[in-house]
């Protein structure tokens, strides 16, 4: 396990800081990722690092900026040390992460936190009173 978890998760308040996942629900613990990979230059400073769900560093992978097909501009995604989730998601009564922002659109896209099995999985959450928290 990460050496940072505790102090990272603790931070995070048990959640997946990008798609708001309840780690309570999980069988394994979430995973602390670097939001700037460190193949880019990202450091193992705690202002580097966050909480992520699995799915979401699945996709997030080493990508730090996506093409937003509504503007065709290079946007960087959601960087949960120095942008509020509130002011570039909010969510739909359905499940669904709605993008408020391009920086919202693109990271909603590219960590795929609309797919069915996300949506599902929230309205599982939702029913047992762990999501949203
Ligand atoms: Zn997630």
């Amino acid at each position: 396990m990460n050496r940072y978890y505790a102090e990272v998760s603790d931070r995070a308040g048990h959640r997946c800081e990008y798609c708001k996942a309840p780690e309570v629900v999980f069988n394994f613990p979430f995973e602390v990722e670097h939001i700037i990979p460190p193949c880019a230059g990202g450091d193992d400073d705690l202002g580097n690092l966050a909480l992520s769900c699995r799915s979401c560093n699945v996709f997030k992978a080493a990508v730090v900026q996506v093409r937003d097909d509504t503007t065709g501009v290079d946007v960087n995604l959601f960087h949960p040390r120095t942008d509020e989730w509130a002011a570039h998601f909010q969510l739909a009564e359905d499940g669904r992460i709605e993008p408020l922002t391009p920086i919202g659109r693109v990271t909603a896209q590219q960590l795929r936190l609309n797919v069915p099995a996300q949506l599902a999985a929230r309205q599982h959450w939702h029913r047992l009173g762990v999501y949203p928290g």
